[in-house]
Formats: structure tokens, sequence, C-alpha cells
């Protein structure tokens, strides 16, 4: 649980009935975290070696709460990065390898919270300094029409109006491209992007391509990312992790410009 001094303590989310459950605020499921940097590591190493750094810290990742509706969703006076793309890109898996913890993305594919937008805290255990968004994976053929249209709906308000929104990361198969719905996210957040927030397209399941193929979808990728970065990523092979990791880091530990 958070301690009085961390940001995220004493702020309860108003009452969600639709949550299954509403957890309320910081309810870890997992042990306790290990401070930044990764224990592993001789502090010494791991403060020299800014990925290992930013590793350390996506490892203290916890499930913060759910909420199936954007103002159920706790304000917290912390920058938030959030995950986005349709069902299947990779996202849980990604969110697993990122932060080592199976159980963070298991939170999200529980039944009852696939369709929510599930917060997670960064940071040491009382020193909350960054939330993750799991935002739901879209497109799925199965969802009712109706249930598609309300969550494209949400998606959006959430991607406009958010407010402490730094970054958004979307994820995409690049064996498929980007969807007709990814590109409309893409719009929906373009104002913003250009406005400072950051974004980068992270290309997926990258061991199924080859190097011509991952090159490919590379330069596709860049001309649709406009103003983001683009990236390859493979939980499989624990390709672009680190880089990951570095990047969400740099997003909300940057220096502020004088
Ligand atoms: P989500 O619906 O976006 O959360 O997608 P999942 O994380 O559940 O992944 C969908 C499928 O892609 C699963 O069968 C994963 O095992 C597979 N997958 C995810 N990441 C990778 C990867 O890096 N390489 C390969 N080969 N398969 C992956």
């Amino acid at each position: 649980m958070p301690t009085p001094s961390d940001p995220i303590a004493g702020q309860m989310p108003p009452s969600d009935a639709s949550a299954q459950p509403s957890t309320g605020v910081a309810t870890p499921t997992t042990s306790p975290t290990p401070a930044t940097p990764a224990p592993s590591e001789s502090p010494s190493k791991a403060a020299t070696d800014p990925a290992k750094q930013a590793l350390g810290w996506m490892h203290t990742a916890r499930f913060l709460t759910t909420a199936a509706q954007l103002h159920h969703l706790p304000a917290y006076d912390l920058p938030e990065i959030a995950f986005v793309g349709r069902s299947n890109a990779g996202k849980s898996t990604c969110i697993n390898v990122l932060t080592q913890q199976k159980r963070l993305a298991f939170a999200s594919k529980t039944p009852g919270r696939t369709q929510h937008i599930n917060l997670f805290a960064l940071g040491r255990q009382g020193q909350t300094d960054t939330v993750l968004a799991d935002l739901p994976g879209y497109g799925y053929a199965a969802v009712p029409k109706q249930d598609k249209l309300r969550w494209q709906q949400v998606m959006a308000n959430y991607l406009v109006s958010r407010s402490h929104l730094v970054g958004v990361v979307l994820l995409c198969d690049p064996r498929h491209g980007l969807t007709e719905l990814d590109e409309i996210l893409l719009e929906v957040i373009r104002p913003r992007v250009e406005e400072g927030l950051k974004f980068t397209l992270l290309l997926t399941k990258a061991d199924k391509l080859n190097k011509t193929e991952a090159n490919k979808a590379l330069s596709i990728a860049r001309l649709q990312a406009g103003g983001g970065t683009v990236q390859l990523f493979s939980a499989l092979k624990k390709q672009g992790v680190d880089t990951l990791a570095l990047q969400l880091w740099n997003w909300t530990h940057a220096e502020p410009t004088p």
C-alpha cells in the first residue's frame, strides 16, 4: 500500500459499479516490488547504465485500479503512459516482458476487466512517479458492434482528454500493418502529438520477420507514425525491451527545458 508521502496515497476513485471488482487504489497484486535499480545489479553498475536503471524502474510496476468508464478513473497528479493496440497485437505479452510481472497483463485479461482501462503504478513503493494505462485491445471480431462502438468512444475520449497523459505506445503486428482503427486512433492523437505528446509505434513479434521484412516494415511505419518514433519489439527474443524501457523513462523523467 502507498505511504502517506506517495502521490497516489489516499486518492480513491469514485465507485465503479460495473468494475469486477472495483479495487480502489494501490492494491498490489504482486509481492513487494524491487526498488530501482533492480536488486540483481550492483547499485553502481545500474546507476551508470541508464537502460538498466530504466528496466529496474519498469520492474516496480504494480496494479493500481481498473475502470470501465473514463470518469471512474482516478485523476493522479502523475505522468501517465498509455498502451494501446488492436486485440492480439501482443500488448499483454509486451507489458509482461517489460515489467517482468506476468500478473499485470493477466489483470487486464481477467474476465470483467478486458473492457476496462487498467492502471499500474511505477516507482519505488511509496514513491510512485508514473502511471501506466493499459487500454483494452480493440477490433476483436467476436465483440458485439454496440460494445465496439462504446469502447472506441471511451478510448478516443481518454486519448483526447486525459490531462496527465504524456505518451502513447501503439502496438502493431507488422505482418498485418496498421488497421483502420489504428489509423483512426492516430488521427485522434495527432493534435496532441503536435502539442508535445510523445508517441511510439511498436512493431511487435519482430522475431517473425527476416531482416528485409523488418526493414520494409520500419520504412512503412515511419511514413505512418507522423511525429512519433518507430521501433521493432520481440517479447520472444527480448528485442527492443531495453530501448522501450529507456524511452518510457525519458518520457517521464526528462529535465524540464529552461
Ligand atoms: P494482446 O491481445 O494484444 O494482449 O496480445 P497477446 O499479448 O495476448 O499476444 C497475442 C499472441 O501473440 C499470443 O499468442 C502471443 O503468444 C503472441 N506473441 C506476443 N508477443 C510475441 C512475440 O514477441 N513473438 C511471437 N512470436 N509471438 C508473440
